[in-house]
């Protein structure tokens, strides 16, 4: 057993503005309750971006992003019941939680107001940083950890750990299904798991996006219609069409017309945020019992539950596998949303 913290290879963004460099991190010792995973691929998220940037303020540097992982287990400790050394798994955007707060008792860890700790940018219980999964290793609790059904190959897994989580708990809450129209807005890294998970549960999908140029791959990623909305004919013509509408991006929408798109009842759920606080009309919610809702990524069982219904009808990302050297560039990419659809690296180019 690992007693000893280890040190391992990683990239980094050694302070805010700064590209991200190859560098060490020191990784805990194996505990009792944790999983040592050789990771094998990590996705880039958007989020990484904001946050290896410091998009988002207090940023804890040097960072290694990537909440995105699929690796292997090479040990576990002494009191690990649910793995074993061999396993394929996952880790997704937290890696602990209080456990005792009325959401960590639901499942909804990810609400936890206890203190979550997030699988990088975070403080651990330890005390120390948490560096994320653009390394060759991580330790993980196991009650953090998942597990990757072999019908998913681990470069395309990767992703779902966060792309696919957010996308897939907000369309079960909302009741996408068979009989159930939804609306995808923005064919991205979220998107396109949004429309190949709505789709997988029954859906009859519609994609949303700026423009056409897409359309082909909305369409094979399981869509059955895809509209510009760039074109205000679409708000015509699809007005009052929609059970669910899933905005996965964070332009800021003309809420009030997209509200307009939905029956009776339903409800607009953004996975994505603009930067600055909207105004709406309330009577586009207000005619129709209309709603506006949130969702953040999901819990840990359900991440579960999310990976075996990915495995059983092969939905994984559709992913551009990149060296590690060419991280630097994929983010500028990914920001030019020059990416079909989500970029993965090769930990072994760590
Ligand atoms: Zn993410
Ligand atoms: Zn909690």
């Amino acid at each position: 057993m690992t007693s000893q913290t280890t040190t391992v290879s990683a990239y980094a963004a050694p302070s805010a503005k700064a590209p991200l460099e190859r560098t060490t991190i020191p990784r805990r010792p194996v505990g009792e309750f944790d999983v040592l995973i050789d990771i094998k691929f990590a996705g880039i998220c958007h989020s990484d971006i904001h946050q290896a940037r410091d998009g988002w303020g207090e940023g804890i540097f040097p960072m290694v992003p990537g909440h995105e992982i699929a690796g292997i287990v090479t040990e576990v400790g002494p009191g690990v019941t649910r793995f074993k050394a061999g396993d394929r798994v996952g880790v997704g955007c937290l890696v602990d939680s209080c456990r005792e707060c009325e959401n960590c008792r639901a499942g909804q860890e990810q609400h936890c107001t206890g203190g979550s700790v997030g699988t990088y940018n975070a403080i651990g219980k330890d005390g120390e940083p948490t560096y994320g999964g653009y390394s060759q290793s991580v330790v993980v609790d196991e009650n953090f950890t998942v597990r990757i059904p072999d019908g998913l190959s681990l470069d395309e897994a990767a992703p779902l750990l966060c792309a696919g989580i957010t996308t897939y708990s907000p369309l079960k809450h909302w009741g996408a299904g068979p009989g159930k129209k939804v609306a995808v807005i923005g064919l991205g890294g979220l998107g396109h798991m949004g429309v190949k998970i709505a789709h997988a549960l029954g859906a009859e999908v519609t994609v949303l996006s700026q423009s056409l140029r897409k359309k082909d791959d909305g369409l094979k990623l399981g869509a059955d219609h895809y509209y510009a909305t760039s074109d205000p004919k679409t708000f015509e013509e699809l007005a009052g069409s929609f059970d669910v509408i899933l905005s996965t991006v964070s332009a800021p929408l003309d809420f009030g017309a997209y509200l307009g798109l939905l029956r009776t009842g339903g409800a607009l759920v953004n996975v994505g945020a603009p930067e600055e606080p909207i105004a709406l009309n309330l009577f586009s919610l207000i005619g129709g019992n209309k709603t506006l809702a949130g969702s953040m990524i999901g819990g840990i069982a359900e991440t579960q539950e999310m990976l075996d219904f990915c495995a059983e009808h092969g939905l994984g990302a559709e992913i551009e596998l990149i060296e590690a050297s060419r991280i630097n560039e994929a983010y500028e990419r990914v920001l030019a949303s020059d990416v079909r659809y989500r970029f993965v690296i090769d930990a072994a180019t760590i």
